[in-house]
């Protein structure tokens, strides 16, 4: 019998640490892991913590290998009826299962609050979620200073 066919969309803790439990279960299981275009999977919790103060370069928070093959091609549609997944490239394949594992999206200052879009124009306002916005984040203290920064939000970003 071939192996079922699993496709893992997202390479961040969550999807990588699925693809590794499911390679090492014993089951007949063919799993790929599946990342945005471009992109190499990175740990976010180190985002804040290593990269926007300048403590570590991108390379040094990447996540390690999750044992199985990683493609990185955006999947931007599932059709449940043909079991197939679609991807940016235009490549469409077929699984027997889907782990959803996409992550979170960061909550923008409303649209309403005065000065929003210039300030991020400018540069001055950014999300701190992604290792773009990261690396935004590192070069703007490295060439401003003095540098006062105000930090909306109380969550783990925050630390
Ligand atoms: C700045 C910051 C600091 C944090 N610090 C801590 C901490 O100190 N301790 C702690 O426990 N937690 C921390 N967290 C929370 C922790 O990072 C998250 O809980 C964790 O990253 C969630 O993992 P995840 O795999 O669900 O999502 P993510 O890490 O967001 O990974 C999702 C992945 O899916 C990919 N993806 C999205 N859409 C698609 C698509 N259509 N096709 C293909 N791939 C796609 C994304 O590019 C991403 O790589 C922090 C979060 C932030 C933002």
């Amino acid at each position: 019998m071939s192996p079922l066919t699993v496709a893992v969309i997202g390479a961040g803790a969550a999807g990588t640490a699925a693809a590794r439990t499911l390679h090492a279960s014993g089951v007949d299981v063919a799993v790929q892991v599946f990342t945005r275009t471009g992109e190499r999977p990175y740990n976010r919790t180190l985002v804040n913590k290593g990269v926007a103060i300048g403590l570590l370069d991108p390379d040094q928070i990447a996540l390690p290998d999750a044992a199985v093959p990683l493609r990185a091609d955006t999947a931007r549609g599932l059709d449940p009826r043909s079991r197939r997944v679609h991807f940016n490239s235009g490549r469409s394949e077929k699984f027997e299962a889907v782990i959803i594992a996409t992550g979170s999206r960061p909550r923008h200052l409303d649209e309403t609050i005065i000065g929003r879009d210039q300030a991020t124009d400018a540069g001055r306002l950014t999300t701190l979620h992604s290792l773009a916005d990261a690396v935004r984040v590192r070069d703007f203290l490295a060439t401003t200073h003095p540098v006062r920064v105000l930090i909306l939000g109380g969550g783990l970003g925050h630390v």
